[in-house]
C-alpha cells in the first residue's frame, strides 16, 4: 500500500488547486469501490480540470512511482477503478464538456467525464445520435465507456464503443500527451493506436479527449415483446430472427428469474408461465420498419410456444425499458450478494450456454439467472449468493470458474463488454495462449514501464513475462 508523503500531496494540490483534491477519509471510502463491492482505499483523490494538469500529475507520479487509477463515474463491474495498491484516484468528473458537435461531418468532440446520456442529448439537438447505449448510460462516462469498450442493446445493429471512437487525446504514464486517430471517417496513418486504447481499462494511458462518430437519427422505431413458454426455443429464436434477414436494433433476452425480479416495474407483466422473453426493436425508415416487422410476425406465426405483442404507446415502451434496466439492481432482492459475469458466445451457442447455467444452478443449489444482449451473444450471468451462509462463496467461485471454462469451449470469451479489471484477471489464461498474453504484457511494459497506471488490472502481475 502506497503512503504518499505529505509534501507530495502538497505538490499535487498545487497542480490541481486545493478545491480539487481530497484526503478526507470519508471521501476516500467513496472512491474505493465499484460494482464489485470489493473496496480498497486510495491515498488521495484528485479532480483535474485540464489535460495539462493530468500531464503534470503523471510526471510527478512517474518520478515518485505512485499508482494512478483513472476513474470516470465508477459504474464498472470488474473492479477497474479499485485502487488495489492505494495511490492517486484521478477522476474525470470536472472534465465534462461537450466541446463540439459537428453536424456537417457527423462527429462530436468530448471530454472524458461527459455522461453518455449527455452526449446522446447533445447529439440529438443537432439531429444526430450516438448509438452506444449501456444500461448504465444515465450514470457512466464516455471515458469509462472507451476504457471498457462498453456496449448496449443496440450493439446488435450498430456495434460497440470501438466502432464510434475515431480519435483520442491521451496522457501517457510519463506525462507525454499523444493524439491518436483523426476527425475523418478514414485514417490509416501509422498504427491504429485509437483501437489499442479502447478497452485498455486505464492501464495504458489516461484518455483526456475523444472524437466520436455520430449517425443521423433513425426516423422510426417499433418495439415488440416476444414471450415464450420454452426457454430453449427463445434462445434458438435469436439466431432465427437474424438469419431471416431481420435486422433489429435491439434483441435483448431475459429468463424467467430476471422477469420475476422486475415484473413489479411493468404495467403488463408477462404471465407466470412465461419461461423467457425477447425484446425486439426495429428502426429505420417507416416502410423498411413495416416490412421488417411483417417478416417478424410471419416468422412467429404458427409457432404456438410464442406470443408476440407490439408496444402500442410510448409509456408501454418505457415500461419495458425500465424493467430491462432495473434487472441488475433488482436481483439483489433474491440474495444479498452476486457474482455478475458477462460472457459472450457465438449466437448459435446461446441455447447451450443457458442450459449449462441451469444445470449448474441445480447441481450447486444456487440461484443463477441469465439475461442480456442476446443479439450479439453477450449473456449476463448473475450468480446469486448469500456470503453469510457457510460454503456459499466457495460454490459461487466454483460456478464462475466452470462458467468461464464452458463459455470458452463454446467458442466464447470471458467478457463481452464489462472488461477484465481485477475480478477476471486470474482467468485470462483460460482464453489467451501464452504468446498472446506475453505480447499484451510487453505492450503494457512499453507504455508503463514502472507499472503505475492502474496496477493489478487485466494482468494480476504484469511484470512477470513468462
Ligand atoms: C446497472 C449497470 C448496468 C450496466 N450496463 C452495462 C451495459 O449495458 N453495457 C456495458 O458495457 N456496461 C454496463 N455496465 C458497466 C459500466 O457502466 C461500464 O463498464 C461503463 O463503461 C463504465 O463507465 P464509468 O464511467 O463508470 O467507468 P469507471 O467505472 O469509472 O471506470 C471503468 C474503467 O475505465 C477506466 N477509465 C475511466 N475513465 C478513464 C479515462 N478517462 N482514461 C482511461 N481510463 C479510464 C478506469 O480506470 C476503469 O478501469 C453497467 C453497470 C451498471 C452498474
Amino acid at each position: 500500500m502506497t503512503a504518499i508523503p505529505s509534501h507530495i500531496i502538497t505538490e499535487i494540490s498545487t497542480i490541481v488547486g486545493s478545491d480539487s483534491i481530497t484526503t478526507r477519509i470519508e471521501d476516500l471510502h467513496c472512491y474505493s469501490y465499484d460494482g464489485t463491492a470489493k473496496p480498497h482505499l486510495p491515498d488521495v483523490v484528485v479532480f483535474p480540470q485540464s489535460t495539462q494538469q493530468i500531464s503534470e500529475i503523471m510526471q510527478l507520479a512517474s518520478r515518485q512511482r505512485i499508482p494512478v487509477i483513472p476513474r470516470g463515474a465508477g459504474t464498472g463491474m470488474t473492479g477497474g477503478i479499485v485502487p488495489l495498491h492505494g495511490g492517486i484516484v484521478l477522476t474525470t468528473t470536472k472534465l465534462n464538456k461537450v466541446i463540439e458537435i459537428d453536424r456537417d461531418n457527423q462527429i462530436g468532440i468530448v471530454e472524458p467525464g461527459v455522461i453518455t446520456a449527455e452526449l446522446q442529448r447533445a447529439a440529438r439537438h443537432q439531429g444526430l445520435f450516438y448509438p452506444v447505449d449501456p444500461a448504465s448510460l444515465k450514470y457512466c462516462s464516455i471515458g469509462g465507456n472507451a476504457a471498457e469498450c462498453a456496449g448496449g442493446p443496440s450493439a446488435v445493429k450498430y456495434g460497440v464503443t470501438k466502432d464510434y471512437i475515431i480519435g483520442l487525446e491521451v496522457v501517457l504514464a510519463s506525462g507525454e500527451v499523444i493524439h491518436a486517430g483523426a476527425r475523418t471517417e478514414k485514417s490509416v496513418t501509422g498504427y491504429d493506436l485509437t483501437r489499442l486504447f479502447i478497452g485498455s481499462e486505464g492501464t495504458l494511458g489516461i484518455i483526456t479527449r475523444l472524437i466520436v462518430r455520430l449517425l443521423p437519427i433513425p426516423p422510426h422505431k417499433e418495439t415488440f415483446l416476444l414471450t415464450s413458454h420454452s426457454l430453449r426455443r427463445t434462445t434458438e429464436m435469436v439466431s432465427e430472427i437474424l438469419n431471416n434477414h431481420i435486422k433489429p436494433c435491439t434483441l435483448e433476452y431475459m429468463d424467467k428469474t430476471a422477469i420475476a425480479a422486475v415484473s413489479e416495474f411493468m404495467e403488463k407483466p408477462p404471465s407466470e408461465s412465461v419461461k423467457a422473453l425477447l425484446i425486439v426493436e426495429i428502426d429505420g425508415e417507416k416502410p423498411v420498419v413495416a416490412e421488417q416487422a411483417e417478416k417478424l410476425r410471419r416468422l412467429i406465426e404458427g409457432q404456438e410456444e410464442f406470443q408476440l405483442r407490439q408496444a402500442a404507446t410510448q409509456d408501454e415502451i418505457e415500461d419495458i425499458w425500465q424493467a430491462r434496466r432495473a434487472i441488475s439492481p433488482s436481483v439483489l432482492k433474491l440474495r444479498p450478494n452476486k457474482i455478475s459475469e458477462d460472457v459472450a458466445v457465438p449466437r448459435s451457442r446461446i441455447p447451450e450456454l443457458v442450459e449449462f447455467t441451469e444445470q449448474l444452478a441445480e447441481e450447486l443449489e444456487l440461484i443463477i439467472l441469465t439475461f442480456g444482449h442476446a443479439g450479439d451473444g453477450n449473456i449476463h450471468v448473475n450468480i446469486m449468493l448469500d456470503r453469510a451462509i457457510p460454503g456459499e462463496a466457495e460454490k459461487g467461485a466454483q460456478a464462475k470458474d466452470r462458467l468461464f471454462k464452458h463459455a470458452i469451449t463454446l467458442g466464447g470469451t470471458l467478457s463481452g463488454e464489462h472488461g477484465i479489471g481485477f475480478s477476471k484477471a486470474p482467468y485470462m489464461s483460460y482464453e489467451l495462449d501464452e504468446a498472446t498474453l506475453n505480447l499484451m504484457k510487453r505492450i503494457k511494459n512499453l507504455f508503463d514501464p514502472n507499472n503505475i497506471l492502474n496496477p493489478g488490472k487485466i494482468f494480476p502481475d504484469h511484470n512477470t513475462l513468462d
